[in-house]
């Protein structure tokens, strides 16, 4: 048999009515997930029900079904709609019980406060089922309860966060260690950046090569408007994972070299940096449709005195005469977003800021303000540094936002390869 097959998996149940309607989002179900991936219990499945015995049964049979280990959040508060415990204990067939260290922990905390008597709902709390480990919660009163089960474990925890939070670090991460031993494999992650490539394309040309990667390595394409990320993902023996990563990386890397310039960190940003650091230039940039969008990722980065001058936000056709010295027959005749304008705006910027490069900028994010010649999403870019010129018009989907952040990232893009081919 594969081992691979013998490898622990999760699933997480939240229960609470707030959950479904819409009060409270699900936070515990994500904390949840991350925390066991990285202990090597992925979360396979995860379901969210109402305060009701039924669905809770439901959820937690199921649950079963698919995982090694369940986890149950919510509903072992001390009220009537806190059903967890007894729901869960009779799908399992055990009795429940008062245990008396949760008693006699639940009256000294109340006699702590000044109470002479404990209510009894909170008493319920102390009710645990036969056979299951008591968790301590150092963060409020409902312990958490740890059973066995055919094979699996279930762990129920609070719904509160922190309680959640606090048994789970405390206890059951290493009850959870204890439990499984080497069953636990976490799945590694390895990821690789690209940009100026669409995510179809990116996808059809990984494709071709797919046959090539480790069978154990997962590909998973995470598209975003900076570009789109390939992560590789392996779940096997610590000792393999390395191995079984830069094999993938290995087949991969000829294919996405074209689209990984700069790309290391996935911030373009950094690589510009040290391109105009490298050759002590500055840098001067003129935007239109933008707004400062591009100034602004450049500001974002420290350290980026050294090399940037400053930015121009140049929306009317007056500021781009005036302030910029586009010329207004060419504004006339191109019209607003043309290469020649972009080149003007460039070369103005950096003439007027006293900058070794320009980087101009023009087009029309929408929703209006399209033609037929030019539809919204239309976008030209130029950077000069002296004689030199780039120049590029491109066509942008998406709404007003996707269309500047896709601008600004082809500008940058542009920006990096003027600096990369000068050295
Ligand atoms: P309970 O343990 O069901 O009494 O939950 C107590 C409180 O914890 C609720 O009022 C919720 O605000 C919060 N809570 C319960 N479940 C979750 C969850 N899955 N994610 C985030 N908060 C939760
Ligand atoms: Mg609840």
């Amino acid at each position: 048999m594969c081992p691979e097959t013998k490898w622990v998996t999760s699933a997480v149940v939240a229960v609470g009515e707030e959950l479904l309607s819409g009060e409270t989002t699900d936070t515990n179900g994500p904390w949840l997930g991350r925390k066991l991936a990285l202990m090597g219990a992925p979360v396979v499945r995860r379901w969210v029900v109402g305060d009701d015995s039924e669905a809770i049964q439901a959820a937690v049979s199921e649950a079963l079904a698919v995982a090694d280990l369940v986890v149950v959040t919510g509903g072992l508060g001390p009220t009537s709609d806190d059903l967890t415990r007894p729901a869960v204990a009779e799908f399992l067939g055990l009795d429940l019980r008062a245990d008396p260290q949760i008693v006699e922990e639940l009256r000294t905390r109340f006699r702590a406060r000044g109470f002479t008597e404990s209510p009894e709902s909170n008493l319920s709390q102390a009710v645990v089922p036969r056979g299951a480990r008591v968790l301590k919660n150092s963060f409020g009163t409902a312990p958490g309860l740890l059973m066995e089960h055919e094979g699996h474990s279930i762990a129920l925890l609070p719904g509160v966060p922190r309680e959640m939070r606090g048994i789970f670090e405390e206890v059951l991460d290493q009850a959870i260690r204890d439990g499984f031993g080497d069953r636990l494999v976490p799945l590694v992650h390895r990821t690789l950046h690209t940009t100026g490539i669409a995510e179809s394309l990116l996808g059809e040309q990984v494709g071709d090569v797919r046959a090539e990667i480790p069978p154990e390595v997962e590909l998973a394409f995470l598209p975003g408007l900076r570009g789109v990320s390939i992560r590789i993902s392996t779940r096997v023996r610590a000792d393999r994972v390395q191995k079984s990563l830069d094999e993938a990386q290995a087949v991969l890397e000829p294919v996405l070299a074209p689209y990984r310039i700069g790309m290391e960190t996935g911030d373009l940003l950094k690589a510009i940096a040290e391109l105009l650091e490298r050759g002590s230039l500055t840098l001067a940039i003129a935007e239109s449709c933008t707004g400062g969008l591009i100034s602004k990722r450049i500001t974002d980065f420290p350290g980026s005195s050294t090399f940037f001058r400053g930015g121009v936000i140049a929306y009317a056709d007056q500021v781009k005469t005036q302030l910029l010295g586009v010329d207004e027959r060419v504004l006339a005749e191109s019209g607003a977003v043309s290469e020649t304008v972009a080149i003007q705006m460039a070369r103005g910027v950096a003439d007027r800021l006293n900058s070794d490069i320009g980087v101009g900028i023009t087009g029309i994010a929408g929703p209006g303000g399209g033609t037929f010649e030019k539809p919204v999403g239309t976008v030209s870019f130029a950077v000069t540094e002296g004689a030199r010129v780039r120049v590029s018009q491109k066509m942008f989907g998406g709404d007003r936002e996707a269309v500047r952040e896709r601008a600004s990232q082809a500008t940058l893009l542009l920006l990096y390869q003027m600096l990369a081919d000068e050295n």
